[in-house]
Formats: C-alpha cells, sequence, structure tokens
C-alpha cells in the first residue's frame, strides 16, 4: 500500500497494526492468550514465537501501531511507564550520567533517587528550557538527556529541536517523554529525539482503565537492542490483553485528544481570569514564558493544565473538594476530568507548590465543566 495513504495519524491510528492473525480473517485482531506456540519440526526458529514474555502477536501490533504514531521505526512496549523509562536509564550503561529535567514526572525523580547508585549512574537535574543551564551541566560521561515539554507538573516548555542539537553537539541521546502531548500534538522524532517515552496508561489508553509504557526509537540502535534485552529478559511486558485494550483505545485516540486539546484551552483560559487563581500554567496561554516555542512545535497544547490558587494548601485542597464532576485522583490523560493537590500526591519532600492543583481536563460538555471549575474556586470565598 502507497504510504500517502497512511500520511494522517487519524488513519496510522486505525489501520497499522491490524494485521490480523485469525484463521477467520476478522477484521480486529484477537487477543492471543496463549503464553506458548509450538516450534518448528526442525525446532525453534529464530523469528517464530515462542513464548509470550519474549513476544506475542498483541505487542508485537502495539509496538507497530506506536512506532508508527510517533514516525519511529521501532518500539518496545512495557507493564508501566515507569518501567520503560527505568529501561531508558539503565540502557545509559554504567559509569554514565544523566541530565533530567528540575520538572520532572515524581516518579522518574524517584525511579533514580531508588537505583541510579545501583546501576552505577550519577544524575543531576537541569532546567532543560535553559538551554546554556543544560549546555553548562553536560559532563564528559553525560549519556542521557531526558526532556518533558510541558514538563509535570509546572508545563516549562523545551525546544525540542534546539536541545537535541545540543545534546548531538557532545553525542548524546536525547529521550522525550511524551505522555503529555502525546503523538498528536508533538512528534519529538521529527526534531531530531533518539528516543520517545510514553505512559500509554494516559492518552493513548485515554480510559483509566490499563497500565503501559513504551519506548520508541528513531533508528534500531545499540541502545535500542539494549531497551529490547531489558524487556524480554527482565520481563516488564504487557500482557496481550492489555496490548488489545491499549490497541483497540488507539484507534479513537486521535479525536479523543483534540477533544482534550479544545477543552483544555477553553478551561485555561477560565482559570487565568479567576481572582482566586494566582498563575495558570499552561502552554497555549499567550501569557505562558514560552508560549511562542509550544506554537512552533506542537499542534495542540494537550489536557493537563496546572494552577496556583491564591491561599496555601488548605486552600487548594478545598476547591479540589469542592466540585460535583472532577474526581480527586491522581494519574491523567482518561476521558473523564481529574484534578489532585499535587503535593499531597507526590508526598514528603516534593518540590512542588503547596496550593498547585493539577488538573486532567477531560471530555465532559464543556459549558458544564466550566461551571463546575467555577463553583470550585467560588468555594474559597
Ligand atoms: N511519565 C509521565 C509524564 C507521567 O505523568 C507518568 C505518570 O503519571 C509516567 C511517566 C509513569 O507512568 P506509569 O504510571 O504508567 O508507570
Amino acid at each position: 500500500m502507497s504510504d500517502k495513504i497512511f500520511e494522517h495519524i487519524e488513519t496510522r491510528a486505525i489501520h497499522s497494526g491490524m494485521n490480523s492473525t485469525s484463521r477467520v480473517k476478522s477484521i480486529v485482531p484477537p487477543v492471543e492468550v496463549s503464553t506458548i506456540f509450538e516450534h518448528d519440526e526442525k525446532g525453534h526458529l529464530d523469528g517464530d514465537y515462542m513464548y509470550t514474555r519474549h513476544n506475542n502477536p498483541n505487542r508485537v501490533a502495539l509496538e507497530h501501531t506506536i512506532a508508527s504514531l510517533e514516525k519511529g521505526k521501532v518500539a518496545a512496549a512495557f507493564s508501566s511507564g515507569v518501567a520503560a523509562l527505568s529501561a531508558v536509564f539503565q540502557s545509559a550503561g554504567k559509569g554514565s550520567h544523566i541530565l533530567i529535567p528540575s520538572d520532572v514526572y515524581h516518579g522518574s525523580r524517584v525511579i533514580l533517587m531508588e537505583f541510579a547508585d545501583e546501576w552505577s549512574i550519577e544524575y543531576d537535574h537541569v532546567d532543560s528550557s535553559d538551554l546554556d543551564a543544560m549546555e553548562s551541566a553536560i559532563k564528559p560521561n553525560t549519556k542521557l538527556i531526558l526532556i518533558e515539554t510541558p514538563s509535570n507538573p509546572k508545563l516549562i516548555v523545551t525546544d525540542v529541536e534546539k536541545a537535541v542539537l545540543v545534546a548531538k553537539k557532545h553525542n548524546i541521546t536525547t529521550c522525550v517523554d511524551n505522555t503529555w502531548p502525546t503523538p498528536l500534538n508533538l512528534n519529538p522524532i521529527r526534531f531530531g529525539a533518539d528516543l520517545v517515552v510514553h505512559s500509554t496508561t494516559k492518552y493513548l489508553g485515554g480510559h483509566s482503565d490499563l497500565l503501559g509504557g513504551v519506548v520508541v526509537a528513531a533508528e534500531e540502535t545499540e541502545q535500542f537492542d539494549r531497551i529490547k534485552k531489558i524487556q524480554v529478559v527482565q520481563g516488564g511486558v504487557p500482557s496481550p490483553r492489555d496490548c488489545w485494550l491499549l490497541s483497540r483505545s488507539i484507534r479513537s485516540f486521535p479525536y479523543r485528544m483534540r477533544g482534550h486539546n479544545e477543552n483544555a484551552m477553553e478551561i485555561a483560559k477560565v482559570l487565568d481570569n479567576h481572582p482566586n487563581v494566582e498563575t495558570t500554567f499552561f502552554p497555549g496561554l499567550e501569557s505562558h514564558p514560552n508560549h511562542e516555542i509550544a506554537v512552533s512545535q506542537m499542534k495542540g497544547f494537550g489536557g493537563m493544565i496546572s494552577f496556583l490558587v491564591k491561599g496555601d494548601a488548605i486552600d487548594a485542597l478545598k476547591v479540589v473538594s469542592s466540585s460535583q464532576l472532577i474526581s480527586r485522583a491522581t494519574s491523567l490523560g482518561g476521558v473523564e476530568s481529574t484534578w489532585e493537590h499535587r503535593a499531597s500526591s507526590e508526598g514528603e519532600g516534593s518540590p512542588t507548590p503547596p496550593n498547585l492543583i493539577r488538573l486532567s481536563v477531560g471530555l465532559e460538555h464543556i459549558d458544564d465543566l466550566k461551571n463546575d471549575i467555577i463553583h470550585a474556586l467560588d468555594s474559597m470565598n
């Protein structure tokens, strides 16, 4: 089939990875529950299925689809986003140094806090939106730079193309955690990134009912082979059922994501104009310090917003408890809106401001969301 037919993400989301293994030519591939596959008479042949931890048709299909959405060559699916991130960090190798953002998903920080020593890896946090600071933080043994843009939870925007140029000058791998923007809004590989990581638990899954992660590589490098080895030998793989469910969800992902983009843009304006809100962090607002960079590299601004209420932790907790529609819950990317007092989710030692609320804008009707949020904010008065 010509590449032209697969040009757009909506088409790739529906059709890539749909080569059915079913003998009855089903349009939707079946879940291949068998953990074992019969060997050839000559013994196990390279490339044949053998054991589901090594490979499984549902996982192969899923990896193919996500590589295609991200415009990468290959992908490795994991049982969670942190399993995918851990594989990327480990693949940097013993004795290496890693740079991770100062504002970053708390779990990425925790992986390195807990395991960097055991893996003989050093790391530093740096504001990756400040390219001079990033370059100054590079050491002779720096092997990997992790970027989040927009970052979690403060939605700091990094110029991916420029950051990649700095990394390439020093022969360093760039990995972008693309969980928040998603491939509908940002394709880091297009800007030269080597690796893209996702928590597929979020927008790609989209219904708060599955856990997963994935690493996509622009090329099949030695580092990617190492990531594959970690996947298969350490065994943090997703089940065939979860791969199947995720592939199913991805088919409607581009349209869901447009809805998240649209609703979040409207809600960000409401928050920004509310007298009880001190600051709204959302790259779609013209007041965002890196709005222009966001416009230049993103197709939409995503569904995540953080904001500071004029007050303290008690006020923020009051707001998140005063909604009739939005659940108090961590995580993000579901069809339902959720919000949380982020510092208490991160726990002791959290660098997140005590008055910060992190909101995952769902797909409810925009007027219902607006009314609910205004009502919750007014509870502070
Ligand atoms: N990356 C980002 C940006 C996240 O927000 C999260 C979870 O919130 C993860 C990775 C980890 O994903 P998981 O919970 O699937 O392990």
